[in-house]
C-alpha cells in the first residue's frame, strides 16, 4: 500500500471552480478504491461544502503564522481531508483565487505559499499524526512550491506534479521571494526564477520526481513553443519524467441512468427518453418546443482558451441553419455581453445563461444533441466525455485531451463503430463552421447518428484506469 499526500487548491464537491476540482475529487477516491492510503490537503475556504463533520487536528506555526489543521472527509468516501485553516487568508467571500469582483486576491502568493508550507509539514510527518507519505502528489501552480521546499529537507518523500493547465503558472514579482522567506538557493534560472519573476509552477516542473499532465497529446504539445509559454525547453529537458494520463470522469455523478438532476433518466437502451429532457429544457428556456430541431450546447468558462471568440464569429452563420443554441457559462464580460446580444436578437433560437450552475449543466448535457467545444488548447477537458456518456455528439478541436477522447466521424469510423464525434483541426472560425455543418448533416442521418451516440455512451471513461496508471507511476519512483 502506497501512502499518498494529495495537495490541491480545490476538490469537488467541497469546492469547485473548474476541472481541477473534478480531478481532485475523483482521483483520490479511485486510488482509495485501489486500496491506497491517500489523504488530501487543501485550504479551509469559507465556501467549503463539508458534510458538517470537521474535527480539529492540531495547530502549527509556519512562517511566523499560527495555522490550525482541521480534518474532514471527501463526501461519500472515506478519504481524509486535512484543511489548512487560516481565516485571514481563506475565510473570505469570493472564490479560491479571486475576490467578489473577479480580481485575483492581491496576496495569492502568500496564501498558496502557506498551503505549500503546511503541506510540507504534513509530508515530513511533523504534525503529530504518525503518518508519513511515500508520495506527495501536487496539482497546478498553487502547490508548486511543495516539491521545491521538500528538496531542502533530508529524507523527504518523492513528489509528483500534475499540470492541469500550463496557462496558469503562478508568476509573481521577484520581491515576492523575500516576502515569502524563500531560501536563496531556490532562486535561480534552473530553480524558481522565470524571466526575473517568481514562478510557482517551476517549483513543480524543476523539483518534482515525476511530472504528469492530463492527456498524452497535451504532454507532447507543451514541449512546443505554441503551448509551452516559454517552459517548453524545461519540459523537453524533463521529457523522460513527463507523462500524460488522461482524466477519467465521475461515472456515478455523470450517469444519465442515475443522474438525479435530470428527468427522465435514460441509458443506451432507452435513448429515446433523451428527447423528453430536451423538450423540457426548451420549455424552461422559452425556446420553441420541437424534438426534431438540433440543439447545440456549450458549457464553459467564457475565455479565449475555450474558443468563445470563434463561436461568436460563427453564430450569425449558425443562425442561418435550423438549430437551437444553448450556452451556459461565465467569464470575460465582453464575451458575456456579445453572447447576450445574440440571444436578444434571436430569442427563438438562442438561450444564453450567464452564471455557474451545476444542475443546469447536467440538464443541458442530457438534453442537447450536439456539444460544441472548440478549444484553442485543452489539457484534458471533461465536457466532451460527459457529452459522449449522455448521447450528445461533441464537436471538438483536435488538441490535447479532446484529440485523445473523441474519434472523428468518417465513413470508416462510423462503420467500425469507433466514431463518437466531429473533430476539426484549425483554431479558426472557418474550420469550426465546417465541423458544425458536418455535424448538422450527420444529424439528418438517423442510423449513423444513433450509432455514434451508442458508441460514445458505451466508452469507458472511468477513473479506475487512470488511477491504475497513477499508481504504476508512484510505484516506479
Ligand atoms: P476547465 O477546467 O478548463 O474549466 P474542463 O472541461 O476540464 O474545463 O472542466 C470544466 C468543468 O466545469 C466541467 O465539469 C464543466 O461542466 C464545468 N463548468 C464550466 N462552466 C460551468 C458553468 N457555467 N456552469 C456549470 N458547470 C460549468
Amino acid at each position: 500500500m502506497t501512502k499518498i499526500l494529495f495537495v490541491t487548491s480545490e476538490a469537488h464537491p467541497l469546492i469547485k471552480t473548474g476541472g481541477l476540482a473534478d480531478v481532485c475529487g475523483s482521483l483520490p477516491k479511485a486510488l482509495a478504491d485501489l486500496h491506497q492510503d491517500i489523504r488530501l490537503i487543501m485550504p479551509n475556504y469559507n465556501a467549503l461544502k463539508t458534510n458538517g463533520h470537521v474535527r480539529y487536528v492540531c495547530s502549527i506555526r509556519v512562517d511566523n503564522r499560527e495555522v490550525n489543521i482541521l480534518e474532514t472527509q471527501l463526501p461519500d468516501s472515506n478519504v481524509l481531508v486535512w484543511l489548512v485553516d487560516c481565516a485571514e487568508f481563506f475565510n473570505l467571500p469570493g472564490n479560491p483565487y479571486t475576490d467578489e469582483n473577479g480580481e485575483p486576491w492581491a496576496n495569492n502568493a502568500v496564501r498558496f505559499a502557506l498551503l505549500c508550507r503546511v503541506a510540507v509539514e504534513c509530508a515530513m510527518n511533523r504534525i503529530h499524526q504518525d503518518w508519513q507519505p511515500d508520495i506527495v502528489h501536487c496539482n497546478d501552480w498553487q502547490t508548486g512550491l511543495v516539491p521545491a521546499l521538500l528538496s531542502l529537507e533530508t529524507n523527504y518523500p518523492a513528489s509528483v506534479f500534475t499540470i492541469h493547465n500550463l496557462a496558469y503558472q503562478g508568476l509573481f514579482p521577484s520581491h515576492t521571494v523575500a516576502e515569502l522567506h524563500l531560501p536563496g538557493q531556490l532562486w535561480h534560472a534552473d530553480g524558481l526564477e522565470f524571466n526575473n519573476m517568481l514562478s510557482f509552477i517551476k517549483g513543480g516542473l524543476v523539483y518534482a520526481n515525476k511530472i504528469t499532465t492530463v492527456s498524452p497529446t497535451y504532454a507532447l504539445e507543451i514541449q512546443t513553443p505554441e503551448f509551452g509559454y516559454g517552459l517548453e525547453g524545461l519540459l523537453t529537458f524533463r521529457q523522460d519524467d513527463l507523462i500524460g494520463i488522461i482524466n477519467g470522469i465521475d461515472m456515478e455523478q455523470w450517469n444519465p441512468e442515475l443522474d438525479s438532476m435530470i428527468n427522465p433518466n435514460f441509458n443506451a437502451a432507452t435513448l429515446n427518453k433523451k428527447q423528453l429532457n430536451k423538450t423540457k429544457l426548451q420549455k424552461k428556456l422559452t425556446l420553441p418546443v420541437d424534438a426534431q430541431i438540433p440543439m447545440i450546447a456549450l458549457i464553459s468558462r467564457l475565455v479565449e482558451q475555450k474558443g468563445i471568440d470563434m463561436v461568436i464569429e460563427c453564430l450569425p452563420e449558425i443562425m442561418t441553419h435550423s438549430v437551437q443554441f444553448v450556452l451556459l457559462g461565465a467569464g470575460d464580460k465582453a464575451f458575456e455581453q456579445a453572447l447576450q446580444g445574440f440571444a436578444d436578437n434571436y430569442p427563438n433560437k438562442i438561450a444564453i445563461i450567464i452564471g455557474y450552475d451545476e444542475a443546469l449543466a447536467h440538464v443541458i448535457e442530457a438534453s442537447a444533441d450536439i456539444f460544441l467545444m472548440p478549444s484553442r488548447f485543452e489539457p484534458c477537458g471533461l465536457n466532451q466525455m460527459y457529452s459522449q456518456r449522455y448521447g450528445t455528439i461533441p464537436i471538438v478541436r483536435k488538441t490535447g485531451g479532446l484529440a485523445d477522447t473523441v474519434i472523428d466521424a468518417s465513413p470508416e469510423t462510423i462503420t467500425h463503430g469507433t466514431a463518437t464525434g466531429v473533430v476539426f483541426n484549425e483554431a479558426n472560425a472557418g474550420s469550426m463552421m465546417e465541423a458544425v455543418k458536418r455535424a448538422l448533416l450527420l444529424y439528418t442521418l438517423p442510423t449513423a447518428w444513433h450509432r455514434m451516440q451508442m458508441d460514445g455512451m458505451q466508452k469507458d471513461f472511468s477513473w479506475q484506469r487512470s488511477a491504475e496508471n497513477y499508481l504504476q507511476l508512484y510505484q516506479s519512483i
